[in-house]
């Protein structure tokens, strides 16, 4: 369980993320959704513990953030730029993460095996980045992030730069990824079609405020205010 509580953080006089309150229950895969510059990948780098909040709290499990050695975070992310290692293949891309922590051997070998076919990409092992699709170094980028079974998946914008027949395709991809393997999933994007579809529950953000917290349906049919109303009427 992620916990963010009356978390604020200002740069200069802008408050990117202004008493932010939310919770991220086990397994659920949540939407963070906003315009741009509402404080969705603040909130989310400091999730990671790239950033640490001027006020209040962000707890995995009960332990703070800032007291998790970043070694011990179990912490996944996967954004829109993927930033694979251009002359490694993709199974040596898949095994960094685990050979960093020191695992090594038969089992760096199987976990990148299940990982890669868990993304379908087990036939493309061998190849390297600039040999593949964008769906397919996006598909990567995840395999990457899972390997390592972290409790938490973060997810900016990660389909953004995919077109739109692929991005659909690719949601629907995440989603069972997502449940086959269970892990708590929390996805910024500004596109409400794409929160809609793909999330347990949407948070909405404008202004570094959370507006509203539900399920899609129940955002969708009863927008808490105007500014909900309108960013969700103009989805499509
Ligand atoms: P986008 O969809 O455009 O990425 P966002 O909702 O993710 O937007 P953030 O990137 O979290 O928004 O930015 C929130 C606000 O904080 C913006 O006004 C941004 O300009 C500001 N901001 C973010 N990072 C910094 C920084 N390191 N220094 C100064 N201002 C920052």
């Amino acid at each position: 369980r992620v916990e963010v509580q009356n978390v604020s953080l200002t740069f200069g006089a802008h408050k990117a993320v202004d008493d932010v309150s939310i919770a991220f229950e086990d397994g659920g895969f949540y939407a963070l959704l906003g315009p741009s510059g509402s404080g969705k990948t603040t909130l989310l780098r400091m999730i990671a513990g790239f950033e640490f909040p001027d006020k209040g709290s962000i707890r995995i499990d009960g332990e703070a953030v800032e007291n998790v050695p970043v070694n011990r975070r179990r912490i996944g992310m996967v954004f829109q730029n993927y930033a694979l290692f251009p002359n490694m293949s993709v199974e040596a891309n898949v095994a960094f993460g685990l050979e960093v922590r020191g695992e090594k051997g038969e089992s760096v070998r199987r976990a990148v095996s299940d990982a890669l076919d868990l993304v379908q990409l087990g036939a493309l092992a061998k190849r390297r980045p600039h040999q593949l699709s964008g769906g397919q170094r996006q598909r990567v980028a995840l395999a990457r992030a899972i390997v390592t079974k972290p409790r938490v998946l973060l997810l900016d914008e990660p389909l953004s730069a995919l077109d739109k027949a692929l991005r659909t395709d690719m949601q629907v991809e995440l989603k069972r990824i997502q449940r086959e393997v269970g892990v708590t999933t929390i996805f910024v994007t500004h596109d409400q079609d794409e929160a809609l579809s793909i999330s347990d529950r949407i948070g909405i953000l404008k202004d570094g405020r959370i507006v509203q917290e539900g399920a899609p349906e129940e955002i969708y049919d009863r927008p808490k205010s105007e500014f909900a109303a309108t960013f969700l009427g103009d989805a499509n």
